[in-house]
């Protein structure tokens, strides 16, 4: 039976350690919900939990799936999660869903959305860390990830909705980013405006079945010419575009193929590791600007001041320079 979060014993991480190492699921569960916590001694015993396992980890494919709603992220995840057990691999599904909340919200990664994930015995499925800032509910996952490696999961799907910022933030935490489309769905070209595209490592049609196929091959094909029209993120990585369907399974074996092309081909060319690494040092700036920014937001003598200097922002009696400057001297900075 799982614990209780308050029943986690801290003191000796030992134990937690061990059963992550051995690949024990209740135990990993145990570790993620003390990740997730919000408790200050939780945050101190979690921290020190991922620097052990650090060694451990690292060895996933980190693959970040988004989509707009109905593009058939679940599905997919369920497919392709299906296909890689299959192939003896230990798949772990995790989400980024700021909006989200344990009991509602668009990203659940639950039994329901992936039925045959959910119970699959080399699948670990974790639903969204409950609502907060981006930024929170993203660190919790980059951690959540780093266990989930060091027990052995050796494929990480991110999932994330296909709204502001929370793609770009598992781009940045993804070796491999999967942009799902869907055919005719007025404007084949909405996502590029939008610059997903230019994160992608691959855009995926999806519903290419049935009635479907001929339309998700042509809006493969407009995909595929507007990209050649964008320069590459990568001189060794021009992004495909594909049409498969989560629905039939066909096609995904093609597009776990590209998901290891990519993987060798940034390997070889020493990508892969520069780009992890920048994404550490990204998260490091990305979460001592939100640790500096709460301590500001929670200082009593700026929070008596702070009113008043927005409103004579706003009114256009105090220039943003000198509004800024006062809030420095506040904080002594
Ligand atoms: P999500 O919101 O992106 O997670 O999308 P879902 O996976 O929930 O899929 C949205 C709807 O599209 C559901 O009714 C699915 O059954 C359906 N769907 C998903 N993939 C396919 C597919 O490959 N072919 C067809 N025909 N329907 C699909």
């Amino acid at each position: 039976m799982a614990r209780k979060e308050s029943q986690i014993d801290i003191g000796d991480l030992k134990p937690l350690v061990r059963g992550i190492r051995a690949g024990d699921r209740a135990v990993l569960a145990r570790a993620i919900t003390l990740v997730e916590s919000r408790r200050v001694d939780h945050q101190r015993a979690a921290h020190q939990l991922v620097q052990e396992l650090l060694p451990h980890a690292g060895k996933g494919m980190r693959v970040g799936i988004t989509g707009a709603p109905g593009a058939g992220k679940s599905a997919t995840i369920d497919t392709l999660g299906t296909y890689l057990t299959g192939k003896g691999h230990k798949v772990a599904v995790l989400a980024v869903d700021p909006s989200s909340t344990r009991s509602g919200g668009s990203i659940l990664g639950d039994k329901t959305r992936m039925p045959r994930l959910a119970a699959d015995a080399s699948a670990f499925v974790r639903p969204s860390p409950a609502s907060g800032t981006l930024g929170g509910v993203a660190a919790k996952t980059r951690e959540t990830m780093l266990l989930c490696e060091a027990a052995g999961h050796d494929v990480v799907l991110v999932e994330t909705v296909g709204i502001g910022q929370s793609e770009t933030t598992v781009a940045d935490m993804s070796d491999f980013f999967l942009v799902l489309m869907l055919p005719g769905a007025g404007d084949e070209l909405q996502g590029l405006k939008k610059g997903i595209v230019e994160l992608a490592d691959m855009i995926a049609v999806n519903k290419a079945d049935g009635d479907n196929v001929a339309r998700a091959k042509a809006a493969a094909a407009e995909y595929r010419a507007a990209l050649h029209i964008l320069a590459p993120r990568s001189s060794h990585w021009q992004p495909p575009v594909i049409a498969y369907s989560a629905l039939t399974g066909q096609g995904i074996d093609q597009l776990w193929d590209q998901v290891l092309v990519h993987h060798k081909a940034m390997t070889k060319a020493g990508e892969l590791a520069a780009r992890r690494r920048a994404q550490q040092v990204k998260w490091m700036w990305s979460m001592l600007e939100e640790r500096l920014f709460a301590r500001l937001k929670s200082d009593p003598v700026l929070n008596a001041k702070l009113p008043r200097i927005e409103t004579e922002v706003a009114n256009g009696t105090l220039s943003p320079m000198l509004a800024v400057t006062q809030i420095a001297e506040a904080l002594g900075l």
